[in-house]
């Protein structure tokens, strides 16, 4: 005789003699229980909130795809969060040099993930949140260490410039509307997005101007920062969902700022002047001798400190929520030949690529990398131009290539030297 199958819920999987309450389906083939059905209302519930109206939507088949794969009691399995030394070797794969900033930002971006992991103990420790700031010049790679952090970590990430930032009531965007684009790459997810990272861009340019707060304040630079310490604090914050200015009729949503990770970014230009003057020294920032001056900025920016933020005209407020703070060099001769050729998606392995997809092969001589080098640096380009003059450069070839029987292309610097001045690149750069 065929025994008889016992029925079970099919999302958990007991049967009545396990305690489960069943409801079958219509056709009679499968069972849900009465925990399983609650469970679920409460899910589909979480996102009755305030939220808008796509972003309910969205949040709500999110909820039901999780119970229909059968894992609403779990969180989707964990990655594990790498080690310092794991995220810095993955940033080593893509930018070039600044191995303090690399470091700094490995470990508290490690930190930052163990403690939003932390255990609820009763030991009275509670691990603070730690963001970040990287002062150095533009160009230099702040925004690609952040961008290459959020990728390892694959949480939500977005970048925003302080200088679109306004007091609430001046013209500009409201200081919360950063959170919008992180609520927006997060696809509405608020749990995510309470666990992204936002990188602030041109925090220097929120600065007051001077130190000395009898002579004309910036205001409006002081009054965004308030704002924003607000957000690095940790609070809960309403979200206008589609950005721009709040209006009482938009409908917003809650975030909490508390495990955001804040890592800002700035040129502070002349900051070398207030570390020189704090270390009673001088600095020979005018002198003539380029070379001299490079030596004299890099030696000072590496003994930036909290004070010299201040002097720049960061209020004390945001620098004590900014504990960690770091630098960026100036990109030599040699970093910018090794940013051309190194990092994993350098742009020389970019162009060789595209040619070898229509079966071509590209050479680019070394002599060829030297004057591209030159050229940025001739004309103030920095690591940004590498790739303006390399797109110049490799035009005609890409136009050319495709249709011709030539299966291999070679770069000089003759060539490159050429195609520069007939697409009139001077002209262009200056
Ligand atoms: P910043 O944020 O400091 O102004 P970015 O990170 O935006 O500068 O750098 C601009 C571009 O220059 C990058 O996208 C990258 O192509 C290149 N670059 C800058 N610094 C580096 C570096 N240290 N290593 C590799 N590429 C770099």
């Amino acid at each position: 005789m065929a025994k008889k199958r016992i029925a079970r819920c099919n999302f958990c999987g007991r049967s009545e003699s396990e305690g489960a309450t069943l409801l079958p389906s219509p056709d009679g083939e499968a069972n849900i229980c009465v925990d399983c059905i609650s469970m679920a209302g409460s899910m589909l519930g979480m996102f009755d909130g305030d939220m808008d109206s796509s972003a309910n939507t969205a949040g709500r088949a999110r909820a039901k795809q999780r119970i229909i794969h059968g894992v609403s009691e779990e969180e989707p399995e964990k990655k594990p969060i790498p080690k310092p030394h794991e995220i810095k070797e993955f940033l080593d794969q893509y930018i070039i040099g600044q191995d303090q900033a690399k470091k700094y930002l490995s470990v508290a971006v490690y930190n930052h993930y163990k403690r939003l992991d932390q255990p609820v103990d009763d030991d009275g420790v509670e691990i603070e949140k730690s963001n970040i700031i990287m002062v150095g010049p533009t160009g230099t790679g702040k925004t690609l260490i952040a961008k290459t952090i959020a990728r390892i970590l694959d949480v939500p990430f977005t970048i925003v410039d302080a200088t679109v930032l306004t007091q609430a009531g001046y013209v500009g965007e409201d200081i919360e509307s950063l959170l919008t684009r992180l609520l927006q790459v997060a696809d509405y997810d608020v749990e995510r997005a309470q666990r992204g990272i936002v990188f602030i861009d041109e925090i220097d340019k929120i600065a007051r101007k001077g130190d000395n707060p009898s002579i004309t304040r910036d205001v409006g630079g002081e009054g965004v920062q308030q704002g924003l310490l607000k957000l690095l604090e940790g609070s809960i914050v309403n979200v206008p969902p589609q950005g721009g200015r709040k209006h009482p009729e938009q409908p917003m949503i809650a975030v909490d700022t508390k495990d955001i990770l804040f890592i800002c970014g700035g040129a502070f230009e002349g900051i070398e002047q207030a570390i020189a003057h704090r270390l009673n020294s001088s600095f020979v920032g005018f002198s003539t001798d380029a070379a001299t001056r490079r030596i004299e900025r890099d030696r000072f920016m590496s003994h930036v400190a909290p004070q010299d933020l201040r002097t720049f005209g960061l209020i004390p407020e945001i620098i004590g929520r900014l504990p960690i703070l770091t630098h960026l060099l100036p990109l030599d001769r040699d970093a910018l030949r090794r940013i051309l050729t190194e990092p994993k998606n350098a742009i020389t392995k970019q162009y060789e690529k595209l040619f070898a997809m229509d079966g071509k092969k590209l050479v680019f001589l070394p002599e060829a990398l030297d004057f591209i080098v030159d050229k940025a640096i001739e004309f103030k380009l920095g690591a940004r131009g590498l790739r303006s003059i390399v797109e110049t450069i490799m035009m005609n070839p890409m136009y050319d290539m495709p249709s011709g029987t030539d299966t291999e292309f070679t770069v000089t610097a003759e060539f490159c030297a050429r195609q520069l001045e007939e697409a009139h690149f001077d002209a262009q750069a200056v």
